[in-house]
């Protein structure tokens, strides 16, 4: 297993950052972790990485115990901070072969991660010439110098253009294929660009683990009716294959899990009880809606 991470608390003070937080990543998988602002991402991130101690609770990545041994596990983890803090006055080469320094890194490795990261026209400049998604790339390759197995990414687009986005999103997809990639974001689209897995996260808590696959290959569909006329929730027992039934004003969310359409069924349905359906619209479940499901 590459992160191990069991019943983790935070506390600043009084307040709860991180709530029993538990979760595996095996090797090779990249993670999303997706929650809103103040969720505790960066907390669960300045822990994994041995900069901050929680205050309960277990982590070991590359079976390394983080907490007791947080040098010996820093020297398997490659970890881009929130704002990638850069030397700005540095050149490119010049700031990389500083932190191959502090990392006793062969020199050969630095030309190896310029090119990887795609910086070799670049390399010469100083940093605060740099747009900020070729900023992003040097501080993707700063934390690659180690050749580390594990990569932990905070907000590794935050602040990017459209074009850049899809650079850095391809960057981490290339750079998943060999390592483990656990990287936090707000944005649903990017978990679905480049996540295999997603973790959402609110209020210190997990309450979403979940394959990207099985999501996308899910049989759940989604469908908002809307009618003239008020029915109760009871209403809806007669349909087959429902899974949830949620009002939204005036609107029904419903959840069927069917291989078939189940659309025909509610104009069946609507005829039945004298309905006329005012609005209708299906949507097969995505991030969007479990997001949604599970935090609203
Ligand atoms: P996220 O990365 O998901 O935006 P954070 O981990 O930064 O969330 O923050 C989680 C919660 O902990 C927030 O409510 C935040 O205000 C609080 N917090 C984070 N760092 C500190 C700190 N150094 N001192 C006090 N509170 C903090």
């Amino acid at each position: 297993m590459s992160i191990q991470v069991t019943s983790v608390s935070k506390l600043y003070k009084e307040q709860k950052a991180l709530d029993a937080i538990s979760f595996l990543a095996k090797k090779g998988e990249i993670i999303g972790f997706l929650g809103p602002n103040g969720a505790g991402k960066s907390t669960m991130m300045k822990i994994l990485t041995g900069f901050i101690k929680p205050n309960s609770g277990d982590v070991l990545v590359n079976e390394i115990n983080v907490l007791q041994n947080p040098i010996e596990a820093q020297k398997t983890i490659g970890y881009l901070p929130e704002h990638n803090p850069l030397y700005a006055e540095m050149y490119v080469r010049e700031y990389l072969q500083f932190r191959a320094q502090i990392f006793k890194v062969d020199n050969n490795q630095i030309e190896s991660c310029i090119e990887k990261v795609g910086l070799t026209d670049e390399a010469h400049k100083r940093i605060y010439q740099l747009s900020k998604g070729y900023q992003q790339r040097v501080g993707i390759a700063a934390a690659i110098l180690h050749n580390p197995s594990v990569l932990i990414l905070d907000e590794p687009t935050t602040g990017l253009d459209p074009n850049q986005l899809v650079e850095i999103r391809k960057l981490i997809k290339e750079l998943g294929k060999e390592k483990t990639v656990l990287l936090s974001t707000h944005i649903m689209q990017e978990v679905e660009a480049i996540c295999d897995r997603v973790l959402i996260i609110k209020k210190g808590k997990i309450l979403a683990d979940q394959s990207l696959h099985v999501l996308q290959n899910s049989t759940q569909q989604v469908i908002i009716i809307l009618f003239d006329k008020t029915i109760l929730n009871n209403d809806f027992k007669v349909l087959p294959n429902v899974v949830s039934i949620q009002k939204e004003k005036e609107s029904w969310i419903l959840t069927f899990d069917a291989k078939e359409d189940m659309r025909p069924k509610l104009f069946d349905f609507a005829q039945e009880k004298g309905l006329k359906i005012l609005e209708l619209s299906a949507q097969h479940k995505s991030l969007e809606i479990l997001f949604r499901e599970i935090t609203s």
